[in-house]
Protein backbone atom coordinates (compact mmCIF):
# COMPACT_ATOMS: atom_id res chain seq x y z
CA UNK A 1 0.00 0.00 0.00
CA UNK A 2 1.62 3.31 -1.05
CA UNK A 3 1.19 6.60 0.93
CA UNK A 4 -1.00 9.34 -0.84
CA UNK A 5 0.32 12.76 -0.58
CA UNK A 6 -1.49 14.28 -4.31
CA UNK A 7 -5.08 14.88 -4.58
CA UNK A 8 -5.01 13.41 -8.21
CA UNK A 9 -3.70 10.34 -6.54
CA UNK A 10 -6.18 7.29 -5.58
CA UNK A 11 -5.74 4.33 -4.03
CA UNK A 12 -8.06 1.62 -3.45
CA UNK A 13 -8.18 -0.02 -0.06
CA UNK A 14 -7.63 -3.84 0.80
CA UNK A 15 -10.84 -5.03 2.55
CA UNK A 16 -13.87 -6.45 2.90
CA UNK A 17 -16.18 -3.93 3.63
CA UNK A 18 -19.63 -4.02 2.31
CA UNK A 19 -22.41 -1.77 1.87
CA UNK A 20 -25.38 -2.23 4.91
CA UNK A 21 -28.86 -3.54 3.87
CA UNK A 22 -30.59 -0.94 5.35
CA UNK A 23 -30.76 2.74 5.63
CA UNK A 24 -31.65 4.03 9.69
CA UNK A 25 -31.13 7.44 9.81
CA UNK A 26 -33.08 7.70 13.47
CA UNK A 27 -30.15 5.94 14.69
CA UNK A 28 -27.40 8.53 13.72
CA UNK A 29 -28.58 11.76 16.10
CA UNK A 30 -28.24 10.96 19.84
CA UNK A 31 -30.51 12.05 22.47
CA UNK A 32 -29.89 15.88 23.90
CA UNK A 33 -29.11 14.51 27.17
CA UNK A 34 -26.94 11.40 26.17
CA UNK A 35 -25.25 10.47 28.98
CA UNK A 36 -22.45 8.08 27.52
CA UNK A 37 -19.71 9.88 28.02
CA UNK A 38 -19.06 10.55 31.92
CA UNK A 39 -16.61 12.97 31.61
CA UNK A 40 -18.12 14.51 28.63
CA UNK A 41 -21.45 14.52 30.44
CA UNK A 42 -20.28 16.43 33.36
CA UNK A 43 -18.26 19.30 30.97
CA UNK A 44 -21.55 19.39 29.82
CA UNK A 45 -23.29 20.21 32.66
CA UNK A 46 -20.73 22.49 33.87
CA UNK A 47 -21.24 24.90 30.59
CA UNK A 48 -25.20 24.67 31.57
CA UNK A 49 -24.08 26.47 34.53
CA UNK A 50 -21.61 28.62 32.86
CA UNK A 51 -23.26 29.47 29.56
CA UNK A 52 -26.74 28.81 29.91
CA UNK A 53 -27.71 30.45 26.73
CA UNK A 54 -25.64 27.69 24.87
CA UNK A 55 -26.74 24.82 23.15
CA UNK A 56 -25.22 22.67 25.76
CA UNK A 57 -26.23 19.34 23.76
CA UNK A 58 -24.82 16.66 21.19
CA UNK A 59 -24.48 18.72 17.88
CA UNK A 60 -26.75 17.38 15.60
CA UNK A 61 -25.28 16.46 11.75
CA UNK A 62 -26.08 19.78 9.77
CA UNK A 63 -27.10 18.81 5.72
CA UNK A 64 -29.00 16.70 4.09
CA UNK A 65 -28.93 12.74 3.89
CA UNK A 66 -29.58 12.23 0.27
CA UNK A 67 -26.11 14.54 -0.28
CA UNK A 68 -23.12 13.52 -2.26
CA UNK A 69 -20.50 14.69 0.33
CA UNK A 70 -20.21 14.15 4.28
CA UNK A 71 -17.55 16.21 6.18
CA UNK A 72 -16.34 14.80 9.50
CA UNK A 73 -14.96 16.93 11.81
CA UNK A 74 -13.45 16.30 15.36
CA UNK A 75 -15.64 17.60 17.69
CA UNK A 76 -17.66 20.78 18.41
CA UNK A 77 -15.83 23.74 19.48
CA UNK A 78 -16.91 25.22 23.15
CA UNK A 79 -17.99 28.46 21.25
CA UNK A 80 -18.71 27.04 18.36
CA UNK A 81 -21.42 24.23 17.74
CA UNK A 82 -21.82 23.82 21.43
CA UNK A 83 -22.78 27.35 21.52
CA UNK A 84 -24.87 27.65 18.62
CA UNK A 85 -26.04 23.92 18.09
CA UNK A 86 -25.14 23.82 14.32
CA UNK A 87 -21.09 22.33 13.26
CA UNK A 88 -18.58 24.51 12.62
CA UNK A 89 -21.05 27.25 13.17
CA UNK A 90 -19.59 30.45 15.20
CA UNK A 91 -16.14 29.58 15.31
CA UNK A 92 -12.21 30.10 13.42
CA UNK A 93 -12.51 26.69 11.45
CA UNK A 94 -16.28 27.39 10.30
CA UNK A 95 -15.22 30.54 8.67
CA UNK A 96 -12.44 28.28 6.88
CA UNK A 97 -14.69 25.52 6.34
CA UNK A 98 -17.72 27.29 5.17
CA UNK A 99 -15.87 29.42 3.08
CA UNK A 100 -14.66 27.08 0.84
CA UNK A 101 -18.15 24.94 0.59
CA UNK A 102 -19.34 28.00 -0.74
CA UNK A 103 -16.73 28.74 -3.13
CA UNK A 104 -16.84 25.06 -4.37
CA UNK A 105 -20.87 25.06 -4.95
CA UNK A 106 -21.79 22.96 -2.09
CA UNK A 107 -23.71 25.89 -0.27
CA UNK A 108 -25.97 28.98 -1.01
CA UNK A 109 -22.88 31.27 0.36
CA UNK A 110 -25.41 32.57 3.30
CA UNK A 111 -22.94 31.81 6.30
CA UNK A 112 -22.72 34.34 8.98
CA UNK A 113 -21.79 31.93 11.79
CA UNK A 114 -25.34 31.71 13.35
CA UNK A 115 -28.22 28.82 13.00
CA UNK A 116 -30.54 31.21 11.38
CA UNK A 117 -28.36 32.61 8.74
CA UNK A 118 -29.97 31.20 6.10
CA UNK A 119 -26.86 29.15 4.91
CA UNK A 120 -28.23 25.90 3.37
CA UNK A 121 -25.69 22.86 2.29
CA UNK A 122 -26.29 21.62 -1.33
CA UNK A 123 -25.45 17.85 -1.67
CA UNK A 124 -23.28 18.08 1.33
CA UNK A 125 -23.80 17.19 5.30
CA UNK A 126 -21.18 18.10 8.29
CA UNK A 127 -20.89 16.08 11.27
CA UNK A 128 -18.68 15.24 13.84
CA UNK A 129 -16.74 12.53 14.91
CA UNK A 130 -17.55 12.83 18.81
CA UNK A 131 -21.23 15.25 19.24
CA UNK A 132 -20.45 16.29 22.09
CA UNK A 133 -17.70 19.29 23.37
CA UNK A 134 -14.49 18.35 24.86
CA UNK A 135 -12.63 20.02 27.48
CA UNK A 136 -9.85 21.39 25.43
CA UNK A 137 -11.29 20.14 22.22
CA UNK A 138 -9.58 17.12 22.98
CA UNK A 139 -11.77 13.80 23.51
CA UNK A 140 -10.22 10.57 24.56
CA UNK A 141 -10.18 7.18 22.81
CA UNK A 142 -13.03 5.65 24.85
CA UNK A 143 -15.50 8.71 24.34
CA UNK A 144 -14.27 8.62 20.19
CA UNK A 145 -15.15 4.84 20.27
CA UNK A 146 -18.57 5.64 22.58
CA UNK A 147 -19.48 8.14 19.70
CA UNK A 148 -18.66 6.06 16.72
CA UNK A 149 -22.19 4.35 16.18
CA UNK A 150 -23.58 7.42 15.35
CA UNK A 151 -20.78 8.34 12.97
CA UNK A 152 -21.43 4.95 11.59
CA UNK A 153 -25.50 5.15 11.37
CA UNK A 154 -24.98 8.86 9.62
CA UNK A 155 -22.42 7.22 6.78
CA UNK A 156 -24.41 4.17 6.55
CA UNK A 157 -27.67 5.99 6.22
CA UNK A 158 -26.24 8.32 3.51
CA UNK A 159 -27.22 6.23 0.16
CA UNK A 160 -26.21 8.30 -2.27
CA UNK A 161 -22.56 9.81 -1.02
CA UNK A 162 -19.93 9.87 -3.25
CA UNK A 163 -17.16 11.46 -0.94
CA UNK A 164 -16.71 11.46 2.63
CA UNK A 165 -14.10 13.83 3.98
CA UNK A 166 -12.33 13.93 7.14
CA UNK A 167 -10.85 16.77 9.01
CA UNK A 168 -7.92 15.59 10.31
CA UNK A 169 -6.18 12.33 11.98
CA UNK A 170 -8.91 11.80 14.54
CA UNK A 171 -11.66 11.81 11.84
CA UNK A 172 -9.96 9.57 9.47
CA UNK A 173 -9.21 7.22 12.12
CA UNK A 174 -12.86 6.82 13.22
CA UNK A 175 -14.33 6.72 9.73
CA UNK A 176 -12.10 4.08 8.80
CA UNK A 177 -13.17 2.13 12.31
CA UNK A 178 -16.66 3.16 11.14
CA UNK A 179 -15.99 1.88 8.00
CA UNK A 180 -13.91 -1.85 9.16
CA UNK A 181 -11.49 -0.77 7.64
CA UNK A 182 -7.78 -1.40 9.34
CA UNK A 183 -5.88 1.93 9.73
CA UNK A 184 -2.98 0.39 8.20
CA UNK A 185 -4.59 -0.22 4.97
CA UNK A 186 -5.43 3.86 4.88
CA UNK A 187 -3.07 5.99 6.24
CA UNK A 188 -4.22 9.93 7.36
CA UNK A 189 -2.29 12.28 4.69
CA UNK A 190 -3.55 15.53 3.85
CA UNK A 191 -4.75 14.92 0.21
CA UNK A 192 -5.28 11.28 0.41
CA UNK A 193 -8.06 10.17 -1.62
CA UNK A 194 -8.94 6.64 -1.33
CA UNK A 195 -11.61 4.40 -2.95
CA UNK A 196 -13.79 2.31 -0.43
CA UNK A 197 -14.06 -1.25 -1.13
CA UNK A 198 -18.09 -2.42 -1.48
CA UNK A 199 -18.95 1.16 -1.50
CA UNK A 200 -20.00 3.57 -3.81
CA UNK A 201 -18.00 6.62 -2.44
CA UNK A 202 -14.06 7.26 -1.91
CA UNK A 203 -12.68 9.17 1.21
CA UNK A 204 -10.81 12.31 1.34
CA UNK A 205 -7.97 13.67 3.57
CA UNK A 206 -7.49 17.11 4.99
CA UNK A 207 -5.89 18.86 7.82
CA UNK A 208 -8.50 20.20 10.03
CA UNK A 209 -9.04 23.51 9.51
CA UNK A 210 -8.63 24.69 12.81
CA UNK A 211 -7.11 28.06 13.64
CA UNK A 212 -3.60 26.35 15.00
CA UNK A 213 -3.44 24.68 11.57
CA UNK A 214 -3.52 27.23 9.85
CA UNK A 215 -1.75 30.09 11.87
CA UNK A 216 1.09 27.50 11.86
CA UNK A 217 0.98 26.94 8.20
CA UNK A 218 0.33 23.61 8.29
CA UNK A 219 -3.24 24.41 6.73
CA UNK A 220 -2.94 26.85 4.32
CA UNK A 221 -6.08 28.20 2.06
CA UNK A 222 -4.93 26.70 -1.18
CA UNK A 223 -3.98 23.46 0.54
CA UNK A 224 -7.61 23.12 1.56
CA UNK A 225 -9.17 24.47 -1.58
CA UNK A 226 -7.10 21.51 -3.51
CA UNK A 227 -8.55 18.71 -1.89
CA UNK A 228 -12.06 20.64 -2.12
CA UNK A 229 -11.27 20.70 -5.86
CA UNK A 230 -10.41 16.98 -6.46
CA UNK A 231 -13.54 16.52 -4.57
CA UNK A 232 -15.51 18.54 -7.09
CA UNK A 233 -13.75 16.84 -9.76
CA UNK A 234 -14.84 13.28 -8.25
CA UNK A 235 -18.21 14.22 -7.84
CA UNK A 236 -18.87 15.99 -10.77
CA UNK A 237 -17.47 13.02 -12.75
CA UNK A 238 -19.80 10.48 -11.29
CA UNK A 239 -18.18 9.44 -8.04
S1 LIG B 1 -19.89 12.24 22.76
FE1 LIG B 1 -21.48 11.05 21.71
S2 LIG B 1 -21.72 9.13 22.91
FE2 LIG B 1 -20.59 10.62 24.18
S3 LIG B 1 -22.18 11.62 25.42
FE3 LIG B 1 -21.89 12.89 23.57
S4 LIG B 1 -23.39 12.15 22.08
FE4 LIG B 1 -23.23 10.60 23.70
Amino acid sequence: MKTISRTNSRTSIKGPAVAPPSVDLSAAEPSADCALCPRLVEFRQENIRTYPDYFNAPAPTFGDARAKLLIVGLAPGLHGANKTGRPFTGDYAGDLLYGTIAKFGFSNDRYDARPDDGLVLKAAAITNAVRCVPPQNKPNGAEIKTCRPFLSAQIDGMRQMRAILCLGRIAHQSTLAALGIKQKDAPFAHGANYTVPGRNFSLFDSYHCSRYNTNTGRLTEAMFESVFAAIRAHIDAGG
